[in-house]
């Protein structure tokens, strides 16, 4: 890939990074007083919300998206990562370029939209 793209899916990276911090520090800032009192440790809260319980809804929306978003946020270093190393735009299983439509719309894809479609054909018969 092209320094110049390569800087352009950078920058859209990070701002996707920091969209994704501020939705775990929201969610962190209404989890800690329960966290606090529950584990009485903030620094390792992750590991302590499945113990919380989910006694109400609210808490266990909270809780998937909390990890739906540090999901995405490992995702988006990964992909930060590989610009780095110059391998980011290629595809893990193939090793095909993957299209620069595809990678605007999900910057952090790891597979091109071929891979993607047997992955999901796959796992959509394991289902049956
Ligand atoms: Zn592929």
């Amino acid at each position: 890939m092209e320094r110049e793209q390569l800087d352009y899916f950078r920058d859209l990276l990070m701002g996707e990074r920091k969209k994704v911090v501020k939705i775990i520090e929201g969610i962190d800032e209404s989890w800690s007083k329960n966290i606090r009192d529950a584990v009485g440790n903030v620094s390792s809260y992750a590991t302590h919300i499945a113990d919380l319980g989910t006694d109400s809804n609210e808490r266990e929306k909270e809780t998937y998206m909390l990890d739906r978003e540090l999901k995405n946020l490992k995702n988006i270093d990964n992909a930060l990562k590989r610009i780095h190393e110059k391998s980011y735009g290629i595809c893990n299983y193939c090793g095909e370029d993957i299209s620069s439509e595809r990678l605007k719309a999900i910057p952090y894809t790891e597979l091109c939209i071929n891979c993607k479609r047997n992955e999901e054909r796959i796992s959509n018969n394991n289902h049956k």
